[in-house]
């Protein structure tokens, strides 16, 4: 998920929002959408959930193609009225257009945000919205929110002309993937992936190199991704997070991620670069 081209961010509300405008509304996590979730889910106007009665707190994301877009959150208890119903994101993968997905994932975070900072953290007085940007003040302590960004790092790990690929408890069926994991406070991305890649499978890694970064909005992700090359050590997958770790060969792959993933197309794109060296 990435910032569509012909969209225009602004976190500024306009004084006046058009009743045309695509409204990102979400209950408890999950999206307001028309028709049917499971087949053609159509993304409600504003002016659609005013006639069905539905309003919220309002953010401002911007402009698609110069319609203004606006999050918009919902008690955790509404219910969805005649004619919606509320779809968890990963279910609309298949079914929305890449540049709406991306842009109900910029309005999820900005909704869960939204949600989970309604008092200070310091002093649990209610939040005010700060003036000039996207952030929440406290007005007795002036402690300030910003929406959560978690940086995690994905590293594919390659040995002459195999990948190393591992199978999380928490994959669905056979699933093999590069490593992942949160970056944690203090640490560079660099270190964080050394880090990962020795508790996760215990070896060392060399020859880090970026690959690309994706937004992955479950719950506030940002998936930064990487290729590294064998250095040392003996494979011996962690117990707690790892089911099985495994070097692959080019010709003798397991079931991949779905190809919506940055991980696919790290994986896709080094299988590529390692199928045309010599
Ligand atoms: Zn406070």
């Amino acid at each position: 998920m990435h910032t569509p081209d012909n969209f225009n961010p602004s976190h500024q509300l306009p004084a006046v929002v058009t009743g045309a405008a695509l409204a990102f509304a979400f209950v408890d996590g999950r999206l307001l959408v028309a028709g049917s979730a499971d087949d053609t889910p159509v993304i409600p106007t504003l002016a659609d959930l005013q006639a069905a009665e539905v309003s919220g707190v309002r953010h401002y994301l911007g402009e698609l193609a110069g319609v203004p877009c606006i999050a918009l959150v919902l008690p955790d208890d509404a219910p969805a009225p005649p004619g919606f119903s509320a779809a968890g994101l990963r279910s609309l993968f298949f079914t929305l257009p890449e540049t709406l997905l991306a842009l109900a994932g910029r309005a999820f975070q900005i909704a869960e945000w939204d949600r989970t900072h309604r008092y200070c953290g310091r002093c649990a007085t209610p939040m005010r919205d700060r003036a000039g940007e996207r952030a929440r003040e406290c007005p007795a302590c002036g402690h300030v929110a910003y929406p959560r960004n978690s940086p995690a790092m994905m590293v594919l790990v390659t040995r002459d002309r195999e990948l190393l690929l591992a199978r999380a408890h928490r994959f669905p069926g056979a699933m093999y993937s590069a490593l992942a994991g949160f970056v944690e406070a203090g640490e560079t991305i660099e270190d964080c992936i050394h880090r990962e890649v020795r508790e996760e499978v215990g070896v060392d890694v060399t020859g880090i190199a970026y690959f690309a970064s994706q937004s992955w909005p479950f719950p506030h992700s940002l998936m930064i991704a990487y290729t590294a090359e064998y250095a040392g050590g003996d494979m011996r997958p962690c117990d707690e997070e790892i089911a099985d770790a495994q070097w692959f060969a080019l010709d003798a792959l397991p079931t991949l991620p779905n190809r919506v993933s940055i991980a696919r197309r790290l994986i896709d794109a080094t299988i590529e670069r390692l199928r045309q060296q010599p």
